[in-house]
Parts: C-alpha cells; sequence; structure tokens
C-alpha cells in the first residue's frame, strides 16, 4: 500500500486531515488549508501471458519483493498509456520479448494491497533484447517443465494451472474477480 502523504499536493500544506467529505462514501484524507481531497484509489497493473509454441514465458524476479521467483511479466500502468500498451510495454521492459496482444485473461484485484491486475494473452512477435534490470532470467517453459515450486505468487500459479487445463480442453476463458476466488467465462 502506498504511503499516506504528509503535504497537499495542491497548496503544500501539512494539514491533512482524514474525514468524510459530505455526500462521499468513504473517509478521504482532506486539506484543511485548500479543502482539496487527497483520493487514495487502487493501482493498475498490466501485464502478459505470452505464449509460443506451446510454452509459456516467465521471468524470475531480481527484484523484491520475492526476488529469485519466476513471474510473469508485468507492472504499473502509466498515465498516458492504454492497457495494452502498458502490459506490452512491461512484457518487453522485463523480458525483452515483443508480443501481440491476444485476448483479456485475467482480471483480479489483490485486495490488501490495493491493486488491480489485468492480465492478457499474447503471443511471442520477437525476442529482440536481454531481459531488463527487473529480471534475473527469462524463459519459454513447457507445460512439463514449469517452476512451480518456485512461483512469485499463487495467482501466477492459478492463471498457469488454468491456461494448461484450457489448452487441453480447447478454449480460452475470461476470469475475473479477486486474487482468491472469481468467476471463469467462457470465450469459445
Ligand atoms: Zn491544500
Amino acid at each position: 500500500m502506498s504511503p499516506s502523504p504528509r503535504f497537499c499536493c495542491q497548496c503544500g500544506s501539512a494539514e491533512l486531515v482524514r474525514r468524510r467529505p459530505l455526500g462521499d462514501s468513504h473517509e478521504r484524507l482532506l486539506c484543511n488549508a485548500c479543502g482539496h481531497v487527497l483520493y487514495d484509489n487502487p493501482r493498475v497493473i498490466t501485464g502478459c501471458l505470452v505464449e509460443h509454441e506451446g510454452r509459456y514465458l516467465l521471468c524470475r524476479r531480481a527484484i523484491e519483493p520475492r526476488r529469485g521467483y519466476w513471474t510473469l511479466p508485468a507492472g504499473f500502468m502509466e498515465n498516458d498509456e492504454s492497457a495494452e500498451q502498458a502490459a506490452l510495454r512491461e512484457t518487453w521492459e522485463e523480458s525483452g520479448v515483443r508480443a501481440r496482444i491476444l485476448a483479456p485473461y485475467s482480471i483480479f484485484n489483490a485486495a490488501g494491497v490495493n491493486q488491480v491486475y489485468l492480465i492478457f494473452r499474447a503471443e511471442l512477435v520477437e525476442i529482440d533484447a536481454e531481459a531488463g534490470v527487473e529480471t534475473l532470467e527469462r524463459r519459454f517453459f513447457a507445460p512439463d517443465e514449469l517452476p512451480w515450486a518456485d512461483l512469485a505468487y499463487p495467482s501466477i500459479r492459478q492463471i498457469l494451472e488454468r491456461r494448461l487445463q484450457e489448452q487441453v480442453q480447447g478454449h480460452h476463458g475470461l476470469y475475473f474477480g479477486t486474487a482468491e476466488a472469481g468467476q471463469l467465462h467462457t470465450l469459445g
């Protein structure tokens, strides 16, 4: 979770108070000096499950948290880009892989850290660079090589397990919910 700001971003005052503005459903941080409301909302993380010849791209994290564990390339969306652009940019930055989006795949929120995840299914276009500084190593794993014991997060396991199951069944789904529980919609 992001730390609470100490100063008003409008006027610089340190007179910040927590209360529920009139007509609002939530308590907010308010500036006593100028009345500005400092909203704190979830942040969006986008990423890709990149496939190539039946293999799946994972990156081994070079940074905390979960350094040394395998994850999907993903990161915070920037203000000036679409979710798809952000997912492809993060994939390229972290893995050096150029990809093409195929479909949305998993939309879930991690409530404890106030993050919303938008994961897309994508296919490899080309590998055109080394993995980025946030990645120790990148690799396309065949289903029987996947590093189940060394995945960074349970949500990564859920995404991979689902994808393997769907590959057998021959259809694709769209999941949404939380990291723990949600609904799966079959897209055909
Ligand atoms: Zn202010």
